[in-house]
């Protein structure tokens, strides 16, 4: 039976009043005479419910900077400036503006606008120095961009085959390799989070499921009994001399995590299991692409390739972007890309580094710290408390989170896809041509003019 694939998303804040970009104060010449909550269509200014003779603290966080209020003030009451603690957030790529795009995303699962009064960066590291093509969005059809055409964000996993081969009587001698379907080619993963709380990882395990997605989680992990058809998202990521462990009946894919004994411990997760697809999760650094090859050539399915989250190779300046590029490239010229699928992790702070990731080679983005941030973390020195370690947190919430949160991103995913022309994920990959880069861009503008170099 047919199945549409539709991610339901529900409303839920952070809090009852959340960080917002601005700060709105009411000086002491305020004469409470409420023009201000007349003049700002955005409720920023009530009156007091205990006393309706004064006016209330402002709801700075639901302020959009129009400056009505201030203009309308006959004291001179108002000022509104930009809240000290938004501009606290984040940290590197972690913009306080991304922050706060991700938790918006979070608690209602709608695309952000930002329309013609963006005035944020247009080009910066990584994947900020791309650009899709949006050609096709010229040419709408009559039922919009998208026109009745279905887009699909369905990727598989694993090894493919470039060429089947059949005997002379037409049966197929291929061996089809083992894959794993998901719908979107976003994974989640926590095993950089070691004191995950347990409602934390409740509520993940049940947004994944619902997902149809994957959870990378440590095989050692002790689970409830009664996941049932949860269970069937889980990936256990293996220790050296762990590989043995079975804390998930017959996992779809099973991961190790590269130590210097790495073969001895391939041969043996091969051993344990047999039917699942076989990743590696690498901290990338130098040499990525020679030690990518010995691993295909060692049978390995899925390269999960780990940067930190600025998106940097470890020990390298080389970022996500630069790093997916070479290592596809290489992959491609020894005619080795279609053996093996490409996870990338690190770097992903926005919605649209989801595709540009994809163009520049990955099968699919595996989120870590993203999924914090849905949760309510800072992203940065000055966060709080973890909500992933929070034991606080409701298992409902952050299922919500996380689900509306993907959901906007698998939307924002399909906006990119429909405007390229592009109606399959597992045609974006490694789609170059219809990227635009800075560097190209640049050295095509000025090469002449600065004598070619
Ligand atoms: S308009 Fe000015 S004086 Fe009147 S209530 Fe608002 S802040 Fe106070
Ligand atoms: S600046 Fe505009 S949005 Fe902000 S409080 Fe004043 S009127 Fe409301």
């Amino acid at each position: 039976m047919y199945h549409h694939y539709h991610i339901p998303k529900k409303e839920l804040p952070l809090g009852a009043k959340p960080l917002g970009k601005m700060a709105v104060t009411r000086g002491y010449t305020c004469m409470n005479c409420g023009r201000c909550a007349l003049a700002c269509v955005y409720k920023v200014h009530e009156r007091s419910t205990a006393d309706p003779r004064v006016m209330a603290e402002p709801n700075s966080y639901l302020c959009k900077n129009c400056l009505k209020c201030v203009e309308t003030c006959p004291q001179r009451a108002l000022t509104v400036r930009i809240s000290p603690d938004y501009e606290a957030l984040g940290e590197g790529i972690w913009t306080p503006t991304r922050v706060t795009t991700i938790w918006n995303e979070a608690q209602n699962g709608k695309l952000p606008v930002f329309g013609a009064g963006y005035r944020g960066m247009f080009v910066g590291p990584g994947y900020d120095s791309m650009w899709t093509d949006m050609s096709e969005i010229v040419r709408p059809t009559r039922d919009g961009i998208h026109g009745r055409e279905y887009i699909s964000t369905t990727v598989d996993l694993g090894a493919r085959v470039d060429h089947l081969e059949f005997d002379p009587s037409g049966m197929l001698l291929t061996k089809m390799p083992k894959t794993v379907e998901v719908p979107l080619p976003i994974i989640m993963d926590v095993c950089r989070i070691p004191d995950i709380g347990p409602k934390s990882q409740e509520g993940l395990i049940k947004a994944a499921s619902a997902l149809g997605t994957l959870l990378f989680i440590p095989a050692e992990t002790t689970l409830p009994a009664d996941l049932g058809e949860a269970e069937r998202c889980l990936v256990p990521v293996f220790t050296s001399g762990l590989t043995s462990v079975r804390t998930i009946s017959s996992p779809r894919m099973v991961e190790l995590e590269m130590f210097p004994t790495w073969k001895e411990d391939l041969v043996a997760l091969k051993a344990s299991y047999p039917d699942a697809v076989i990743a590696v999760r690498i901290i990338v650094s130098k040499g990525i692409e020679e030690l990518a090859v010995e691993l295909i050539s060692s049978g390995v399915d899925v390269l999960h390739l780990l940067y930190d989250e600025q998106g940097r190779e470890k020990g390298t300046e080389r970022l996500a972007k630069d790093s997916l590029l070479a290592i596809n490239e290489s992959l491609a010229k020894r005619s080795m890309r279609e053996k093996v699928s490409i996870l990338a992790s690190g770097g992903l702070a926005a919605a649209e580094h989801v595709p540009k990731s994809l163009i520049c080679g990955a099968d699919a983005v595996v989120l870590e710290q993203a999924l914090k941030v849905a949760l309510g973390c800072h992203a940065g020195p000055n966060c709080p408390v973890c909500p992933m370690i929070d034991s606080t947190i409701d298992a409902d919430f952050a299922y919500w989170r996380v689900v509306n949160m993907i959901g906007a991103w698998r939307d924002q995913l399909l906006e990119v896809m429909g405007a390229m022309g592009i109606r399959e994920a597992r045609r974006l990959r490694g789609e170059i041509g219809r990227a635009i880069f800075y560097e190209g861009a640049e050295r095509d503008a000025f090469a002449n003019i600065s004598g070619g170099a």
